[in-house]
């Protein structure tokens, strides 16, 4: 009983932050009123530098509209979703580290490192990454 209740009031919370784009950085990168170094664009994702680069190319890839993490993710998200990993695919040949391979990462919530609540998968290439992850 506890415990439906509380998954109902973190749904909600969940759906009335995913509206919130007013302070959301990446939304605001998206829709022009913040700088970025944009390297792809289109009607539902947007590709720009992240500004600390952690390799030689270091992108990150977001949907246009604002979706928190992966928590938030809905069924009707699924073919964005998958347009996120092809834009990836794309920009990793353009970047030239499609042969040599490469990392994508999508950290969620507080424990996977997640600093910044607008859902976005970082391109990472362009030198071996290491191990171990975590
Ligand atoms: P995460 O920690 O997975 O949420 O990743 C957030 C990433 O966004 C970090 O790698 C930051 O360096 C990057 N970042 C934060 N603000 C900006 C910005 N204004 N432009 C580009 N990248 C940013």
């Amino acid at each position: 009983m506890l415990k439906a209740y509380l998954t109902h009031l973190f749904a909600r919370f969940s759906r009335i932050r995913s509206t919130m784009t007013d302070t959301c950085i990446f939304c605001k990168i998206v829709s022009n009123e913040a700088k970025a170094t944009i390297v792809y664009r289109d009607e539902q994702a947007t590709a720009f530098r992240d500004i600390h680069p952690a390799a030689p190319t270091h992108i990150l890839i977001v949907p246009n509209k604002h979706v928190e993490s992966v928590n938030a993710l809905q069924a009707e998200d699924e073919q964005l979703i998958g347009h996120l990993f092809t834009t990836a695919a794309r920009l990793a040949r353009e970047e030239g580290i499609d042969g040599d391979g490469y990392r994508l990462i999508t950290n969620t919530g507080i424990d996977g490192g997640q600093t910044v609540f607008h859902l976005h998968l970082h391109l990472i290439g362009g030198q071996r990454m290491r191990y171990p992850m975590g």
